[in-house]
């Protein structure tokens, strides 16, 4: 091993494609945007993007990703799920051939009053009871007449809305929103998206002629209490680093900020390159397990920026520059999460920018 000091967060092309090919596997009648917003949840919009040339098209939430995109010459269709709501920014969407997404009464006007060589693709967003986004439904025959005049608005006119908990055990709101979007969109004639990953994974309803999956493409289960392995996923990052410092500390010292942990006998104290400021969450309490060597170690005090401390009292044959796993497939994302009270979408979303993407070649990847 030979990479600088620090978190390396590896990126696994394979993991993503294995993933899609899940996602088919559960929608096959239906196209796939796959959701790479986010610089593609944390893992790096051009590799993913090129890990998931087989989905049917991306969607994003800022205009300068779509850019990042296009400039790299990603062809596929891109939605842009916020829109725009500026002339300056509809015009530009344009002439990246974005499709953007119409959730609000002012994006109406605004592509009616679009200049005549401006035309896009566009999606009427309903808000089927979220409501976050979106046009409520009483409002969308009157929208839809008014898009479909509109000479900027490419046909056909798609509809989509959005789960708000497409996760949760009990699923009477999931129903009441797939029942709402239904009721308000029959007469439309028009193609819908619907589920995002936990509506793909939980919901046939949600299988609508396009989905639009993100955090089950990462390798990362949406649901809040099990991990992406049990649903047939492969986690795509592992963030490693390496202990790059090992002490004696005696009975009774106390470990890192605050002396939040107190040896209990004379022992081995690992020191690991990767805290906060690589995005490791400071809020995991001790006892958090990392990997040293592939093997459970508790971390133990306060998460610093640049270093977590590990009990190396089950690992008496550790050296310095041993490999250690922040998580990976082996040791799941959404258990670091859930020890840090949120979830694995925000952990790899805050890897921060100093840590390197490191696309995983399939050599490194059987030594790893
Ligand atoms: C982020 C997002 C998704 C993807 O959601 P996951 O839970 O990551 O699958 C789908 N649709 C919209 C509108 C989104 O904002």
């Amino acid at each position: 091993m030979n990479a600088a000091l620090g978190a390396v967060a590896h990126v696994d092309a394979a993991a993503l494609a294995h993933n899609l090919a899940q996602v088919r596997a559960l929608a096959p009648r239906s196209r796939v945007l796959a959701v790479i917003k986010a610089d593609a949840y944390g893992h790096g919009l051009l590799f993913a993007a090129r890990a998931l040339r087989g989905a049917d098209g991306f969607a994003v939430a800022r205009l300068a990703e779509a850019e990042r995109l296009r400039a790299a010459g990603i062809a596929q269709r891109i939605v842009l799920l916020p829109g725009v709501d500026t002339h300056d920014d509809l015009a530009f969407a344009a002439r990246l051939a974005l499709d953007v997404v119409v959730h609000h009464r002012s994006q109406i006007e605004l592509l009616e009053q679009a200049p005549p060589a401006c035309r896009v693709d566009a999606w009427l967003e309903v808000d089927s009871g979220m409501h976050r986004l979106g046009i409520a439904p009483r409002d969308v025959a009157a929208a839809h007449r008014r898009l479909a005049r509109c000479a900027a608005v490419r046909a056909p006119l798609r509809v989509m809305t959005h789960l708000a908990d497409a996760d949760a055990r009990d699923g009477s709101g999931t129903r009441r929103q797939i029942e709402a979007f239904r009721a308000c969109t029959a007469q439309l004639d028009a193609a819908a998206s619907i589920g995002n990953s936990a509506g793909i994974m939980a919901w046939p309803e949600a299988r609508s002629e396009w989905v639009r999956p993100g955090i089950m493409l990462y390798g990362i289960s949406p649901f809040p209490a099990d991990t992406a392995a049990a649903h047939g996923l492969r986690a795509v990052m592992t963030l490693t680093t390496r202990l790059f410092a090992i002490n004696r500390v005696p009975a009774g010292g106390a470990v890192g900020y605050g002396g939040t942990w107190t040896a209990p006998e004379d022992m081995w104290v690992g020191a690991a390159a990767a805290g906060y400021a690589d995005g490791y969450p400071r809020h995991v309490p001790g006892g958090t397990p990392v990997l040293v060597d592939g093997v459970c170690a508790p971390l133990i005090g306060r998460v610093s920026m640049d270093t977590v401390s590990v009990d190396l009292r089950g690992h008496p044959g550790a050296r310095v520059g041993a490999a250690v796993t922040l998580w990976g497939p082996d040791l799941p994302v959404e258990l670091t999460a859930r020890a840090a009270g949120t979830i694995g979408y925000e952990l790899v979303c805050r890897v921060s920018s100093r840590v390197p993407r490191s696309p995983l070649s399939h050599a490194s990847a059987s030594s790893n």
